[in-house]
């Protein structure tokens, strides 16, 4: 599976070659169209993918066991699994939301929560070569939040990156960028990581070689090469979000979108389209 993981997603050979003002051009097109839309408003958005929620069993769960492979890539040795869900849990006592709902568990429920996320890091061990013995092959980075404001700190977008894996060459795209799922395939998560792509791209001008959604539960991923249309195609939506951003910030009623991403709507209990 390793080998798999390997050879079909992080080989990509020498890279790909980009145009060297690729970031300049994807940025000026975003403020135009920015300034478009955003129709004189002076109220600041910041756009992002996650909503504000409170922690249910599955998004704590999805959180801890995030940590816990956050933590298994940042060590420099083979740390035991428990021991890495135990430090996740630890780093995670410093993060408000998930404190608010692990310190109403008891024990029993602790326990659960820890089992399951022990099981996500086994499937990322089994299905990703050991990171602390090829750190320098793979580069690693995990959870890399990235941002970038636009209009003069009008509109900022921000998202955050699972995993970036392989090494960077100068004047090359070899980066692959990785979301860990614990779920299911959504028609959401392509989007999500080409928003990704472009936030990378932004932040280090130079565009990521291969964007993946990786599932722990299947050892299956979803993968696009990134190419420059990639990136125009994710400003395009960077672009019509802030619009719909500023609509609503100026009072205009939301189009609701039902979907599986109702199941973590803060509104949803008096949303009349949830599902
Ligand atoms: S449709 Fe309603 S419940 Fe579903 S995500 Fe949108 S606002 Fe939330």
């Amino acid at each position: 599976m390793q080998r798999r993981t390997i050879d079909q997603l992080l080989d990509v050979g020498d890279g790909r070659a980009f145009p060297p003002d690729l970031e300049r051009g994807l940025r000026e097109a975003i403020e135009q169209g920015i300034e478009g839309v955003l129709d004189g408003s002076t109220q600041p958005l910041v756009l992002s993918k996650e909503p504000p929620f409170e922690h249910s069993a599955a998004s704590a769960t999805g959180t801890l066991a995030h940590r816990a492979i956050e933590v298994d890539v940042a060590a420099g040795h083979a740390v035991e699994p428990d021991r890495v869900v135990e430090l996740a849990s630890e780093r995670l006592g410093r993060d408000r939301r998930f404190a608010l709902y692990w310190d109403g568990l008891d024990q029993v429920e602790r326990a659960e929560l820890a089992m399951q996320a022990l099981r996500s890091l086994e499937q990322f061990r089994a299905s990703f070569p050991p990171v602390h013995a090829f750190r320098r092959a793979l580069a690693p980075v995990s959870e890399l939040w990235l941002e970038s404001p636009f209009a003069n700190g009008l509109v900022t977008v921000r998202g955050r990156v699972d995993l970036v894996l392989n090494p960077a060459r100068t004047g090359r795209a070899t980066r692959v960028l990785i979301d860990l799922k614990g779920g299911r395939a959504r028609s959401e998560h392509p989007e999500d990581m080409r928003l990704y792509a472009l936030l990378y791209t932004l932040r280090t001008g130079v565009p990521p070689v291969r964007v993946a959604t990786f599932f722990l539960s299947s050892g299956e991923w979803m993968l696009e090469d990134v190419s420059d249309s990639t990136l125009e195609h994710a400003a395009d939506r960077v672009v019509a979000a802030a619009g719909s951003a500023s609509r609503r910030a100026r009072g205009d009623p939301p189009r609701l979108v039902p979907g599986p991403h109702c199941a973590r709507c803060p509104v949803r209990d008096r949303c009349p389209a949830a599902v």
